[in-house]
């Protein structure tokens, strides 16, 4: 019995300290034993361990994996003809009112066959999987009725099987009125709360929803929180991407993991989500499909401590951007986040804001074995240039991934 399974010498860490700046050290070796790392020392120790396998990296950048902490990934059909009426002059707000945005998606993948979908979200998947990620959340939110909302979550469960992939699974039946419930949003969260939510919870980490003009009020949102926690599931929200409703304060009454957009959030919300430890997700790739011209915040969660994290909002309608190297790009560019807070964002910060920070999201022993092999010298070269072939190798719990 060898007493880890594998390791990996010479090789150059790169890390994020407690206060959150990239440290780089040479010269380490890292062992996994059972998909977790066991240990990270100096090379000058390494010379006593026996292992089968022994991979030589030869001074290669290693960093924890990346995770995508907000995706819409799985959905039916594609909205491209409303990015060509968006350039035409037509607003988000009334390609919805008229039959697009979100409707337009739902109504594709609940006409679209399970495997038509598994098909599509593979590819999305796989791109990501390229970019060094190995942790992901999806949201439903494009079924909205009980036998189409489980359709996405069992395409979500064969990702998960198929790909070396963890797959956080957020419901968000609170996302739009489908056509049937049309002005009858209430009995629409009613069904939501006692129909869906039960026998949906069982399948999933946590719950979200939409609050906004477009979607759902303050009221329905909290009525969705309050069966969310009766479940013992955690809470997220879409929160102040349009206008400031006070949402984010509502989630952090429910103690939300994270919420998310807040392009227009207040002074007041953002010490709420220092209270209550909310993460706040920041999603530039909806920002700048949308070209969205108030940015969000930054200044006020540096100033009150809240964690920011980025994602890629993955979604057919307003961020058809697959890649979250390309959000590390924009989060600096567009949004001014360091070098460090984008790198933070998409690693220790995104595993927070999906209640992983004690297994994922940083290179430390007892974590699990999610890792990049970069060929790269140093995190900043991800988020200076756009080149979605910068992984060398990646590891998902100990094991190669196949990229
Ligand atoms: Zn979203």
């Amino acid at each position: 019995m060898y007493r880890y399974d594998k390791i990996w010498i010479n090789t150059r860490l790169g890390k994020l300290d407690l206060n959150g700046k990239i440290v780089i050290q040479d010269n380490k070796f890292i062992a996994i034993k059972d998909g977790k790392i066991a240990k990270i020392d100096e090379m000058k120790n390494f010379g006593s361990f026996t292992c089968k396998d022994i991979f030589d990296t030869k001074n290669r950048l290693i960093t924890t994996s990346l995770v995508d902490c907000h995706t819409h990934l799985i959905y039916g059909g594609n909205r491209s003809n409303e990015f060509e009426r968006r350039l035409n002059g037509e607003s988000y707000a009334d390609i919805t009112k008229s039959g697009g945005g979100i409707i337009s998606s739902i109504k594709s993948t609940r006409q679209e066959s399970f495997n038509e979908i598994y098909e599509s979200s593979a590819k999305r998947l796989k791109a990501l999987i390229k970019e060094g990620v190995t942790t992901i959340e999806i949201k439903t939110g494009y079924g909205l009725d009980l036998d189409s909302e489980l359709k996405m979550l069992e395409i979500a469960q064969k990702l998960e099987q198929n790909f070396p992939i963890h797959i956080q699974k957020t419901f968000l039946g609170a996302h739009a009125v489908p056509s049937e419930y049309k002005n009858r949003a209430d009995d629409y969260i009613d069904y939501v709360c006692e129909t869906l939510m039960p026998k949906i919870a069982l399948h999933v980490d946590a719950v979200d929803a939409y609050t906004e003009h477009l979607a759902f009020s303050i009221t329905q949102t909290q009525k969705v929180f309050k069966k969310a926690k009766s479940l013992g599931l955690h809470v997220k929200i879409h929160a102040e991407q349009f206008s400031m409703m006070g949402a984010t304060k509502l989630a952090c009454k429910y103690k939300a993991l994270s919420s998310d957009h807040l392009e227009h959030i207040d002074e007041d919300s953002v010490k709420e989500m220092a209270k209550s430890g909310t993460v706040a997700v920041l999603l530039p790739g909806a920002y700048y499909f949308l070209r969205e011209t108030k940015l969000p915040p930054i200044e006020l969660f540096r100033k009150h401590g809240v964690l920011i994290a980025i994602a890629t909002d993955l979604n057919p309608g307003t961020s058809a951007l697959c890649s979250l190297q390309l959000m590390m790009n924009m989060s600096s560019v567009i949004f001014g986040l360091t070098v460090d807070e984008a790198f933070e964002a998409v690693t220790r910060n995104a595993a927070k804001a999906l209640g992983l920070e004690k297994s994922k999201g940083s290179l430390e022993e007892g974590k699990d074995a999610d890792f990049v092999i970069w060929d790269i010298e140093h995190p900043r070269d991800l988020i200076c240039s756009f080149r979605p072939t910068s992984v060398f190798l990646s590891v998902q719990n100990g094991e190669l991934v196949d990229v």
